[in-house]
């Protein structure tokens, strides 16, 4: 098993890159499904999300666009459940089905309070894609349209999630130990 540590804690790999290719694969194929004929719109949430929205879309072989905004709740390894403010989302998105593009859903109130935003924005329908969802934690009633993984309440990085801003490079997802 591969270890790591970053600013002192320590991780081990937990889902390789084949295996995250795998559900990538998997999501973007149901979305192709559910969307056959019809113009996509992602929007993916910064920052977490950037390599999961990247791989996703290069995935989907029919129209599709993407735009991102950023909603900033988390540091360190805990959620302050407290979710600020939305940010870079200056298209109109009246009557548009949307899919949003998460990297992991934790308590669901980021997800929860971006839905209400876009919903007052106008968007008619909002599908949430999501890599990773910790179902311990959640706190909302969200349904998650293309969910890749379920994982236990434990902090992870990697394949764009940081710990302290680190750790988005890394290729596979770590879990601390
Ligand atoms: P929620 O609002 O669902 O509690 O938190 C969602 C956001 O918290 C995610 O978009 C992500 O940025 C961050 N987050 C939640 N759990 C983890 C985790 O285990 N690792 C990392 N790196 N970020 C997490």
């Amino acid at each position: 098993m591969d270890k790591i540590s970053l600013l002192g804690k320590d991780f081990q790999t937990f889902i390789s890159s084949d295996e995250i290719d795998q559900i990538t694969s998997k999501i973007a194929s149901s979305i192709e499904n559910d969307f056959k004929g019809q113009e996509i719109l992602f929007i993916a949430v910064l920052n977490g999300a950037f390599i999961f929205a990247s791989d996703v879309i290069r995935k989907i072989k029919q129209p599709c666009s993407i735009s991102f905004i950023k909603c900033s709740s988390y540091s360190g390894t805990t959620s302050s459940g407290s979710v600020k403010n939305l940010i870079g989302l200056d298209e109109d998105i009246t009557g548009k089905t949307i899919v949003l593009l998460e990297d992991i859903i934790d308590t669901g109130l980021t997800v929860s309070f971006i839905i209400n935003e876009l919903k007052n924005k106008g968007a008619h329908k909002i599908k949430i894609a999501s890599l990773l969802f910790k179902p311990e934690c959640c706190k909302t009633n969200l349904k998650i349209d293309y969910l890749g993984r379920e994982i236990p309440d434990r902090f992870v990085i990697g394949y764009g999630m940081d710990f302290n801003a680190l750790g988005r490079n890394l290729e596979s997802i770590y879990i601390q130990i």
